[in-house]
């Protein structure tokens, strides 16, 4: 147990991120996503977090499936709405809300006898071109889901942004005008804002917000940490160094002896690796923490092991707590040097991950 790699989930950062959502959403309800099991931070703690939350979204009924199971009444949007017409009895049983994007879902819904009460979001394709409704088509669609008795009549109205990150790009701008021409005369709520859009787009908050990123503390903003938009990092990983070795200048270190060593000096080594989730991507120089000091891996990532250069921490030992991101180590900054994004690394942890939760 000693050797395993830990991801400490903070339910406090969770809770105040959440907080600092709202104040950023105004009157917008705001729905959690958690889709992708809490972006890798564990659906069931996440959502125990985040009771407060107006909705959860998940991409799966899978998903819709375990939070009911956890008792919660909270309402839960299944952003990707029916895969199959089967799929309908499932999400009226549980009570989940489907997006429905697709004309093969307008036909499954149009054939359905089942008299139980189904709440539905029509999703209007306004450039991301992935899913929902070409804009002319959609009064059409909201009129077929209007007119079924067992739909609930309240059909809220959304959308997604392709590049609200960037605060300057006029695509933004062409969807909000194009969702604004397909839905201006029809009733509903409206659901625009990811994460991004909170931040930067606030006339798209409108009635629901749609936040993932900002949930879990992870930036949105190329350039920017978490942490530099005013948010908390809700995951620290963490390890041990299970090895100090004193390693001659011109050995070299790891797979492929892709690092030499410059001169005589400590090597460290980790117990974690790609096997772990960490990126095998990450190149020598990308920075970890060693007793809270700033180090640099060596060498080739390895499936359970990495190597560190111990050059400026002549005190370190085995058992040594190692960290790979957390709050005094930016997942940006990780995820940068990988050639990824953070929501990539949060996750990528596999199950030989110890997942431990923090309340504070
Ligand atoms: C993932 C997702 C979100 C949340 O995106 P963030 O950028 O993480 O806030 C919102 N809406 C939809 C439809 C999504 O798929």
């Amino acid at each position: 147990m000693s050797r395993t790699a830990l991801a400490t989930i903070h339910l406090g950062a969770l809770r105040r991120n959440l907080a600092r959502v709202r104040e950023r959403a105004g009157k917008a309800k705001v729905m959690a996503v958690v889709k992708a099991d809490g972006y890798g931070h564990g659906l069931e703690r996440v959502a125990r977090a985040l009771g407060d939350a107006d909705a959860f979204g998940v991409a799966a009924l899978g998903d819709g499936l375990r939070l009911r199971a956890t008792g919660t009444t909270t309402r839960i949007v299944v952003l990707s709405g029916p895969d199959e017409a089967a799929d309908l009895a499932e999400l009226r049983r549980l009570h989940l809300d489907a997006v429905i994007h697709h004309e093969s879902q307008l036909a499954w819904l149009e054939a359905d006898r089942d008299a139980r009460p189904l709440r539905v979001w029509l999703k209007i394709d306004t450039g991301m071109h992935r899913l929902g409704f070409a804009p002319d088509v959609a009064r059409a669609a909201h009129a077929r889901l209007h007119a079924l008795a067992n739909i609930d009549p309240d059909i809220v109205l959304m959308t997604h942004f392709a590049a609200s990150d960037e605060f300057d790009n006029t695509l933004t701008v062409h969807q909000v005008a194009a969702f604004d021409g397909a839905t201006h005369d029809l009733a509903g709520a409206r659901a625009l804002a990811n994460s991004a859009g909170v931040l930067g787009w606030p006339a798209t908050r409108d009635d629901w917000v749609r936040v993932g990123g900002l949930l879990y503390g992870l930036s949105v903003i190329d350039g920017k940490t978490g942490v530099e938009l005013g948010f908390e990092p809700a995951m620290t990983l963490s390890t041990k160094l299970i090895a100090v070795n004193r390693i001659a200048r011109g050995e070299r270190v790891g797979y492929a002896a892709t690092f030499e060593c410059p001169e005589d000096m400590n090597v460290g080594v980790a117990a974690i690796g790609y096997g772990d989730g960490y990126p095998r991507s990450a190149p020598s120089g990308t920075p970890v923490l060693v007793n809270g000091a700033r180090a640099g891996l060596i060498g080739r990532v390895s499936m359970d092991l990495i190597a560190i250069d111990l050059r400026n921490q002549p005190d370190a030992r085995v058992g040594d707590r190692v960290v790979l991101w957390g709050h005094e180590l930016p997942v940006e900054e990780i995820a940068a040097h990988a050639g990824s994004i953070s929501y990539d690394l949060t996750c990528g942890m596999t199950r030989r991950v110890l997942f431990v939760e923090d309340e504070a």
